[in-house]
């Protein structure tokens, strides 16, 4: 990949991205998140290389719980620009006032950032705990699509959102998070991503949901999020803190390759973590998914395994050295 100056402008929106025909293959695209520390920060650049001359459709960096990573996200962001990778910079509401709003959609604005994905955010610290409103911001992902749209120095951004095959864990019901989802996509949204699942079903049903209630807006693009399965802890952490489920199956498909000792069998663990996920992205090619979006954890190992048993990439290779694992 050639580090190089290229202008932000060279981005294309994502909603043009996920128009674009590609030919025997179904696109793939991948979410990292911003690290700690520096040496981190040079693997992720890594990863985004090995991403990139995959043939990646473009790459996501995520927003830190409570702004946490505001100055991460726009850097990361701004190089993985430039690289060239369509890059889509997340950002949440939470601990921010809308006049901050305003200023961090300015400050994307100047670094050429044009794809945004707008999310409310969850409460630091515990993200499944009761939702605390910032005095003078917004409350729902729903009201920062408004604020975007409503400004002129604005229009340039092409707004994705979250979508949720379980419903969200929050609303009341499966019709109460399709009215919500649809609001944000009403609201000038173009397109969703949605949460890690597992079940595909959930995915489909989600989709039925959407264009059931609202044959336009409800037909926009929803992109799957993919979280390539390795390890039975990392994946029940990751499903305890999205508020997704394990489906029993999968939990006892996992359980019986641990065969009691994780650690020892830890190989067989990922082996059946990953076929499961190539079953279920096949799954999702067929029923014609526009786009597989992994949740990469800024590794690029159980990616690549996936696309490569999908035909989409070459085996894993040692050449990309050992920080890439996992
Ligand atoms: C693809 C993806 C990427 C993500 N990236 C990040 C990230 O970078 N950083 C981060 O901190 N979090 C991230 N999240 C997590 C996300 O912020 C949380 O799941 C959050 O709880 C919901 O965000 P939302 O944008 O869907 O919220 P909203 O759409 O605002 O919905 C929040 C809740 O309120 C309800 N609701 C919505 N509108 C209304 C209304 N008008 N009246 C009453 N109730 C309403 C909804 O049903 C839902 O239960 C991501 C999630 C996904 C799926």
């Amino acid at each position: 990949m050639q580090s190089s100056n290229i202008p932000a402008s060279s981005q294309w929106a994502i909603s043009d991205v996920l128009k674009r025909p590609s030919p025997g293959r179904v696109p793939f695209s991948v979410e990292f998140m911003p690290p700690r520390d520096d040496a981190a920060e040079g693997r992720l650049y890594r990863a985004a290389e090995v991403f990139h001359d995959l043939g990646a459709s473009f790459v996501s960096v995520t927003y830190g719980a409570g702004g946490s990573t505001r100055e991460r996200t726009s850097r990361i962001a701004r190089r993985l620009s430039r690289q060239p990778l369509t890059t889509l910079v997340h950002l949440t509401l939470v601990n921010h006032t809308r006049a901050e709003m305003e200023q961090i959609l300015q400050e994307y604005s100047e670094l050429g950032l044009t794809n945004l994905l707008a999310l409310r955010g969850d409460p630091p610290g515990d993200p499944l705990g009761e939702w605390q409103s910032t005095p003078g911001g917004l409350n729902y992902a729903n009201e920062l699509i408004e604020l975007i749209k409503q400004s002129p120095e604005f229009q340039h951004f092409d707004v994705g959102i979250a979508s949720f095959p379980e419903g969200h864990f929050r609303a009341r019901t499966l019709e109460e998070d399709t009215e919500f989802t649809l609001a944000k996509l009403r609201a000038g949204a173009e397109y969703s991503i949605t949460q890690m699942f597992f079940d595909v079903e959930d995915y489909l049903r989600l989709r039925d949901r959407l264009v059931a209630a609202d044959p336009v807006h409800g037909a926009k693009p929803i992109i799957p999020g993919l979280m390539p399965i390795t390890s039975l802890r990392s994946v029940r952490r990751q499903v305890e803190l999205s508020g997704a489920q394990l489906p029993r199956e999968l939990e006892e498909r996992l359980l019986a390759a641990a065969n009691g000792d994780e650690e020892a069998n830890k190989d067989e663990i990922r082996k059946v973590g990953i076929e499961y996920t190539t079953q279920m992205a096949e799954r999702l090619i067929a029923e014609g998914a526009v786009d597989l979006h992994f949740m990469t954890l800024n590794f690029t190992r159980a990616t690549q395994e996936v696309l490569h048993n999908l035909g989409m990439a070459p085996a894993w290779g040692a050449e990309h050295g050992q920080d890439a694992v996992r």
